[in-house]
């Protein structure tokens, strides 16, 4: 493994960042909501690297606003600007929703946009406003992650205001998983009778089919209606074991609407999918459906045997805390010894997630490491020896010069092809995980030698 100098205790720089930036998560979440547009007030180079980066992923267009602010105005106050780009999206656009986000600037100069958005309102209120939520994202001491939630949370309180008539339906607020992942949580939820309003779903928004013209706005998404109900659902479901830190929009439901609140972790792997398929049959009072009873049982028999190729081998995870702690919890009941866990989000309880996860089935505890970039990730990887790599894109420098396979898993992935329909979570996602990582130990293997495995 290649050697990685000590970083001074004065160095306080990030080197290759394992997060990104809080507004372009609230971006995302916003994409995930029919009719909606996201806007960000700040200048046009945010937006522009937000564009790039979730186009890469998706490989589908990505409109972002801007209020498009330069230095007048980083000294005068964007408020002037953020009007007038508000208007130029209703007239463009013809959104359902803005969904403004800011950036670092605008936090810095500190423009009071829940007073610009009144003052909007006022100034213009004899034209059909959409809905304007706003939610503040300063990067410098947040995590695209951190965007993300801040911007669902923001969006139930700002649009579902009162109290929806009982209905048998099940809130899902997924966090940041695939459009695979939304479309399979969408369809176990409605196996067991449950119409899911999940928020944010971005299945069709940014993974949709080819059309003949071009859409400004592409269909799909959580509807507004079923947004302003959510408070009236038989329960929320919150996904995620480091939300508990945060306050949610489940938390928000619960605590003005009395909405039960179920939080579980992200169902990767089969202990946590299990937790997640009890809960949707104690929410609706309907047994496992046959179909999911029969994948299990694929999934365990396909446990039993690849057992052998990966029993032993150990893991370096990194990206988002969520995700993470799900990864290891999958890992830990394949037999993979996870050694190192990091993500460059802190303060939301990853030790103990992973600790949890962990329990009764790793020998060693594996290092925990919060507020890493690839820098501290390559540093404490040094000397543990792992066999491979499971995360985004960003960790192949990595597993390249350390001759190890990077198993590909979350967001961003920009060196491969299909990142939105990588099944992460549920038995199918499980079962499509453990294949991907059996067959990149095989692989290794067979490259590794000379003596050309035709059978291993
Ligand atoms: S300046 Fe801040 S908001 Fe803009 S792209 Fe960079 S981190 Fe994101």
């Amino acid at each position: 493994m290649q050697a990685v100098a000590e970083r001074p205790e004065s160095f306080v720089s990030t080197t290759n960042a394992c997060k990104l930036c809080a507004p372009l998560g609230a971006s995302l979440a916003f994409r995930g909501i029919a009719g909606a547009v996201p806007f960000l007030h700040g200048s046009q180079g945010c937006a522009t690297y937000m564009r790039r980066y979730i186009i890469s992923h998706f490989r589908e267009p990505m409109d972002i606003a801007s209020s498009s602010l330069g230095e007048k105005q980083a000294i005068h106050g964007g408020g002037p600007n953020l009007k007038k780009g508000l208007l130029n999206v209703m007239r463009k656009y013809a959104p359902s929703l803005i969904g403004v986000a800011t950036t670092c600037l605008t936090e810095t100069i500190g423009d009071d946009v829940p007073m610009i958005l009144t003052e909007f309102r006022r100034e213009f209120g004899d034209l059909p406003l959409p809905e304007i939520v706003r939610v503040s994202t300063p990067s410098y001491s947040g995590t695209h992650m951190e965007g993300f939630h801040a911007a669902v949370r923001a969006t139930v309180e700002q649009v579902c205001l009162e109290k929806a008539a009982p209905r048998r339906t099940v809130n899902i607020m997924p966090g940041l998983v695939s459009a695979a992942d939304l479309r399979n949580l969408r369809e176990a939820c409605s196996a067991f009778g449950l119409p899911a309003c999940i928020l944010p779903d971005y299945s069709e928004t940014l993974d949709g089919p080819s059309l003949p013209d071009y859409q400004t706005i592409p269909q799909g998404g959580a509807r507004l209606e079923d947004i302003r109900a959510m408070g009236g659902a038989l329960a929320s479901l919150e996904l995620g074991r480091t939300l508990g830190p945060l306050s949610t929009a489940g938390v928000s439901l619960l605590s003005r609407f009395a909405t039960p609140l179920v939080s579980l972790g992200l169902p990767l792997g089969l202990r946590e999918s299990d937790a997640f398929f009890a809960a949707l049959a104690e929410i609706s009072g309907a047994p496992v459906p046959a179909r999911y009873e029969a994948e299990r049982g694929r999934l365990i028999d396909a446990y039993v045997d690849g057992h052998k190729y990966v029993s032993g081998k150990r893991a370096v995870i990194y990206g988002e805390e969520d995700l993470v702690v799900g990864l290891t919890a999958f890992l830990a009941e394949i037999g993979i010894q996870p050694v190192l866990v990091a993500s460059g989000g802190r303060g939301r309880g990853l030790e103990q997630a992973v600790r949890e996860v962990c329990e009764d089935l790793c020998r060693e505890t594996p290092l925990v490491r919060e507020g890493a970039d690839f820098f501290d990730i390559a540093g404490e990887a040094e000397g543990l020896a792992p066999d491979l790599m499971v995360g985004n894109s960003k960790g192949f420098r990595s597993a390249r010069s350390w001759g190890i396979p990077l198993v590909r898993v979350g967001f961003p992935i920009h060196d491969r092809f299909g990142g939105p329909r990588i099944p992460h979570l549920l038995y199918q996602g499980a079962q499509h995980l453990f294949d991907t990582v059996v067959n990149a130990l095989m692989e290794q293997k067979q490259l590794s030698t000379d003596i050309g495995y035709g059978y291993i």
